[in-house]
């Protein structure tokens, strides 16, 4: 089968990487010529966001998809109606690349999220401080979402359209991946626990399974199994959540496709995320999400003050571990905070990994030549 997918970033890498073992064809979007998809896929040099190259790309595919969200809605919408099968629908990315819509979706179906005021630009705030404010585009990676504390802050408000929300008092950051196909089944994988990096913004460790409860873990399965109802839409998708210091769950925000959080599926259980959205795209029966044990992710972020071509201080020292998993991302080039590869591990025991963790941060570094 011919499958297209815009974006040729590291998402789109790994799964044709898993994907290769079956027989299909994969084509990748990129404006990047050296976009991690490009050694492994027949690869389109052209910009997701312009119409016309969305639409050119889609032609004589019997599937596109996405791998970043950022993309040409209006052509997708188009193919759709030519008959090309997008996964997932035009309709819930075009939600999800607005926060706006996406609160206003996560409110009208019931789903829990923080209560939100929506702004236009420099407004009067009900909300009491601390409050968050996030633009309703363009944010990625915590860019786009800042904290303010007071009034004194006030000046620093964006005047953007945006949604304006309380400052959670977060316990742990969860995020749960869940697939549906179009024969309507739906699976989630265990919950996940994410620990950020307080500078970077950038998630930094993955946990799975994450220490909550069975009726935490339950309540989050549920609340994934009511999104894919509301979305109407196959797809893979991860739900970003909150568990706040009272003990309850809400939902921050959904990415529409495989996701960093997702990254220690791949030997940390049955099947990864990357298995499950090929299943989606083909259409197969979804695949077993079960954890063999404990698997945790480190990512390979680029150091502060190194820019250039790349090296992996350390690697050597961390592949004599021997339940280390190393995945790079064929970026040939570092510079602070960009992601470049990220490490598995697989353990016994929760305390165990967080140890091993620990120390592979501090036994590998990301830096240039
Ligand atoms: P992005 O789309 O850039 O990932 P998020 O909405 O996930 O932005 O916000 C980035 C981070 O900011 C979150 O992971 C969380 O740590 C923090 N954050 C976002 N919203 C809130 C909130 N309402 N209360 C507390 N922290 C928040």
């Amino acid at each position: 089968m011919k499958l297209g997918l815009l974006g040729g970033g590291q998402l789109g890498r790994m799964l044709i990487q898993d994907a290769l073992k079956y027989d299909d064809q994969w084509f990748t979007l990129d404006p990047s010529k050296e976009a991690p998809c490009h050694a492994i896929s027949d690869f389109t040099l052209g910009d997701f966001n312009d119409y016309q190259t969305v639409l050119d790309f889609g032609q004589g595919k019997e599937v596109v998809s996405i791998e970043i969200e950022h993309v040409n809605v209006e052509a997708l919408f188009a193919l759709e109606k030519q008959g090309i099968k997008v996964i997932p629908r035009p309709h819930i990315i075009q939600l999800i690349q607005q926060k706006i819509l996406q609160k206003e979706f996560y409110k009208a179906h019931g789903i829990p999220s923080p209560e939100f005021q929506v702004i236009k630009g420099r407004e009067q705030i009900h909300i009491p401080f601390p409050f968050v404010q996030k633009l309703n585009t363009g944010g990625y990676d915590g860019k786009g979402v800042q904290v303010l504390r007071n009034e004194k802050d006030l000046e620093l408000l964006w005047d953007e359209p945006s949604i304006i929300e309380p400052l959670v008092s977060i316990d742990k950051e969860l995020s749960i991946i869940v697939a549906k196909n179009e024969r309507g089944e739906i699976r989630t994988f265990p919950v996940t626990e994410m620990l950020a990096d307080p500078e970077l913004n950038l998630l930094d460790f993955n946990i799975c399974p994450s220490a909550i409860s069975p009726e935490v873990e339950a309540q989050i399965e549920a609340i994934a199994k009511a999104f894919m109802e509301a979305a109407n839409s196959e797809g893979l998708f991860a739900i970003e959540l909150f568990l706040d210091t009272q003990g309850k769950v809400w939902v921050n925000e959904t990415a529409p496709r495989l996701h960093n959080s997702g990254h220690q599926t791949q030997e940390g259980n049955f099947n990864s995320q990357f298995e499950q959205m090929y299943r989606v795209l083909k259409n197969l029966p979804l695949a077993e999400t079960r954890a063999r044990g404990y698997s945790g992710m480190l990512n390979l972020v680029g150091e502060k003050g190194f820019s250039g071509p790349v090296v992996y201080k350390g690697l050597e020292e961390v592949l004599k571990r021997p339940n280390v998993y190393v995945h790079l991302y064929g970026k040939t080039d570092t510079k602070p905070g960009r992601k470049m590869g990220h490490i598995n591990v697989v353990s016994d025991s929760r305390e165990a990994l967080i140890k091993e963790l620990l120390e592979i941060k501090t036994q590998i570094k990301v830096q240039a030549k």
